[in-house]
């Protein structure tokens, strides 16, 4: 795809185009909004093979979406700029600079915020090289490719038993390691024994593969427990190092999942003239949540755009007639 070029100046800036940015760039180009979409080009699930639990494009590649993602928005007039965003400021006008790595600047009347979240991975020796792979978090996401198979849960906090009795649905041949947590209450502990997973405690030394596929967990002790795949839950923390400018900041997610930048159910933040969607804002959804989440805020803000062009044109209206009287 040729690059577009980046204009001075833009109904809406989005800012980050993954499933959600894409999804509401779709949107506002459909709304005959000049909109741009400013994207790193890492979209969170790039490592993994396909996306799972999406209707209509069930196991398509990361990257064959969102380049299919990009070419619907461009059809419309979007402009897809390469570009990481660093700051953004609010203008006395009214709107918005946003200033690109690169020095780039363009202005906006609205932003709309979808650069997701970034993954913290366990500090275990092999679990970058096989996240996505054969090392996964989400069971909807992966549960069903790792069905029946020898499977590990990574205990990293207090939902880690829970992410273990969600696994066992997809396998009878589940080990949760509490790794350095600890040990399941004693509560816990009764349904795990009830569902059959055993609980091996102690730190996890490696993650081991052969022939590039993951096949044991070893502790530190030296004991090596034979896995095809195991799951861990990340820390989430939002994307969003560009917000200072807008009196905008993460806040920690009630749930204790991570840090995200919080907004209404429409994708509106408490900054006038800035929304966010996907998993910047809502550290759980999917690929589908996260565009149907930014397909509302899209609506949302032209909705906005919207009021603001209707009151301009009363308050000339107005003005007109007493000019004529
Ligand atoms: C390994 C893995 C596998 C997954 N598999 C599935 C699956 O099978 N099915 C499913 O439904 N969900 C899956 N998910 C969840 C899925 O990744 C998210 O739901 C989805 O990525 C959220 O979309 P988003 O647009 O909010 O964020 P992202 O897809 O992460 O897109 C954000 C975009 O913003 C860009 N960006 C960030 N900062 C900036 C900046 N400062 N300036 C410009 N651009 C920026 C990024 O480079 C990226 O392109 C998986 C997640 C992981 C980690």
């Amino acid at each position: 795809m040729n690059e577009d070029t980046l204009s001075p100046s833009y109904d809406v800036v989005v800012i980050g185009g993954g499933a959600a940015g894409l999804s509401g760039a779709l949107m506002l180009a459909r709304a005959r909004r000049a909109t741009a979409v400013i994207d790193a080009g890492h979209p969170r699930n790039a490592p993994a093979g396909g996306v799972h639990g999406l209707l209509g494009r069930e196991g398509v590649p990361p990257l064959e979406l969102a380049a299919r993602g990009r070419a619907e928005a461009r059809s419309y007039g979007a402009h897809i700029i390469t570009g990481e965003v660093v700051t953004t400021t609010r203008n006395p006008t009214g709107d918005f600079t946003v200033t690109l790595a690169d020095g780039r600047t363009t202005t906006a009347r609205r932003l709309l915020i979808t650069t997701g979240l970034e993954d913290v991975l366990p500090d275990i020796p092999g679990a970058a090289a096989r996240w996505g792979k054969d090392l996964v978090h989400c069971p909807y996401c992966h549960g069903y490719e790792v069905r029946d198979q020898p499977l590990g849960v990574i205990a990293t906090g207090p939902m880690s038993v829970h992410q273990a009795l969600l696994f066992r649905q997809w396998t009878a041949d589940l080990v949760l390691f509490t790794h350095d947590q600890p040990l399941p209450s004693e509560e816990d502990a009764e349904k795990l024994a009830a569902r059959g997973v055993q609980v091996i405690t102690g730190p996890i030394a490696s993650l081991d593969t052969t022939d590039g596929r993951l096949t044991a967990i070893t502790l530190a002790d030296g004991r090596s427990i034979p896995r095809a795949a195991a799951a861990a839950a990340t820390g989430m923390r939002a994307r969003a190092g560009f917000i200072a400018g807008l009196d905008l900041a993460l806040a920690p997610h009630p749930s204790g999942m991570g840090h995200y930048l919080p907004a209404e159910p429409t994708g509106k933040t408490t900054a006038p003239g800035v929304w966010a969607a996907g998993n910047v804002t809502d550290l759980s959804a999917q690929v589908g949540a996260a565009a149907a989440g930014a397909a509302l805020a899209a609506a949302h803000l032209n909705g906005d755009l919207v009021t603001e062009e209707t009151q301009a044109a009363v308050d000339a209206h107005r003005a007109r007639a007493t000019t004529a009287v």
